[in-house]
């Protein structure tokens, strides 16, 4: 299978666009990646020919839309390597997948225990947890790694017989640093903590294998790997799944129901209230789909390339800091002393480049960082080295113009 960023990005319709009178560069993909023609046509076709309400109906189209939500299951628990289809729960992304894990355990924390996270958390896998602790009286800890992703010589002692559960991503959004994630897992494990990972970030990228991590839970959003907006995932091993209590309720998640009780759906129903969003896990099939049919090594290897060319072009420049790893990253997070993110982020898109200003939902990292934000380019499989060199020529440009300010 041979890889090619420039055949690839003919299936993506959108990147044929100017921005702002010019051709647009996007490297915006950590926000989120932009959706190749067949996730497109996918989504048409379920409207066209399928659309119904799955599970309800007795009817042809309900029976079609319900045979290919289900087969998306089957696709996305493949596409992981899930032991089972049952394991995968649809939510409407990684935040909406952490939340119901932080408030279906909430039952088993009391006061003196205590959550870990680590310091390169995006707030969707602060957050929740930093709440669940304020309601049970639980301790939020917070594992300090370097921004190199490394764990501190005497990080052991964090995981100790206190830790109930272990939250970490797999890699950091705001500056694209992979943690030691395999090694965080076992080290949780061995203080029978619950296992978290947040691979939001991971999924486009590198082939994931839950079975492989072996954590409790894995969640992830499908508009980060080329699906649509409004769909992700929840990936639980089922003793852990079992253990939650759902969040919401409602139809579709019960078996039956009285005035006085009720009884719940077995899983994955028990932890899907209400009408999901059908479109978005049809369109996930059409994402996992195009995502295997690429070579893999060949792609990452390409991404990483692109990140490589940008780091070298800009690492002697004395003006600009960067923050991100020289190897093993899709991403090149800078700031330039003296320039705010946001002007540099203005002068960029105004030559049709989109990256990213801002803390990137990690306050508590920028604020280890030294800084309030950063301007972020993340690549994808569709971008070119003409991109990356454009993107560096374009910030050159900014900073010479906005630094005589
Ligand atoms: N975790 C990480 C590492 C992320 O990059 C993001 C999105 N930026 C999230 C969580 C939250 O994802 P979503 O907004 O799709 O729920």
């Amino acid at each position: 299978m041979a890889f090619d960023a420039n055949t690839l990005r003919a299936q993506f319709p959108i990147l044929q666009l100017e921005a702002n009178d010019h051709p647009l560069v996007y490297l915006d993909n950590a926000a989120t990646t932009q959706k190749p023609q067949a996730v497109l046509d996918a989504l048409m076709a379920y409207y066209t020919t399928s659309n119904a309400n799955v599970h309800r109906g007795a009817h042809y189209l309900s029976d079609r839309a319900t045979a290919q939500f289900e087969h998306a299951r089957d696709r996305v628990a493949r596409f992981i390597n899930a032991a089972d289809s049952d394991h995968v729960i649809w939510t409407k992304g990684t935040t909406e997948s952490i939340n119901l894990v932080a408030y279906g355990l909430e039952w088993c924390l009391k006061p003196d225990d205590e959550i870990l996270i680590t310091s390169l958390e995006h707030h969707a896998n602060l957050v929740p947890w930093q709440q669940l602790a304020f309601r049970t009286g639980a301790r939020l800890r917070v594992l300090p790694l370097t921004s190199k992703g490394e764990w501190e010589p005497e990080y052991e002692r964090y995981f100790n017989e206190h830790t109930r559960i272990f939250a970490c991503t797999q890699i950091s959004n705001a500056i694209g640093v992979k943690t030691p994630i395999k090694e965080m897992l076992a080290a949780a494990k061995a203080v029978k903590a619950f296992t978290l990972v947040d691979g939001a970030q991971a999924v486009a990228h590198y082939p994931v294998d839950v079975q492989d991590l072996d954590c409790d839970f894995y969640v992830f959003s499908g508009h980060k790997m080329y699906a649509p907006t409004g769909i992700g995932v929840l990936y639980g091993k089922p003793h852990a799944l079992e253990v939650l209590t759902p969040v919401q309720t409602g139809g579709e998640m019960v078996r039956h129901v009285t005035y006085n009780s009720t009884e719940f759906n077995v899983l994955p129903y028990r932890l899907e209230a209400g009408t999901p969003n059908i479109e978005g896990v049809i369109g996930m099939t059409a994402a996992c789909d195009f995502l295997a049919n690429q070579d893999r090594t060949a792609m990452i290897e390409w991404e990483q390339k692109l990140a490589r060319y940008v780091y070298d072009e800009l690492k002697f420049n004395t003006s600009i800091e960067i923050y991100s790893p020289a190897v093993d990253t899709t991403v090149v997070s800078l700031s330039v002393p003296g320039i705010h993110t946001l002007d540099l982020n203005g002068y960029l898109d105004s030559q049709g480049v989109a990256v990213r200003a801002g803390s990137h939902c990690a306050h508590p990292l920028m604020a280890q960082l030294g800084v309030s934000s950063t301007l972020r380019a993340s690549f994808a499989c569709y971008n070119t080295l003409s991109e990356a060199r454009r993107f560096c020529d374009v910030l050159l440009e900014a900073i010479e113009i906005l630094g005589d300010d």
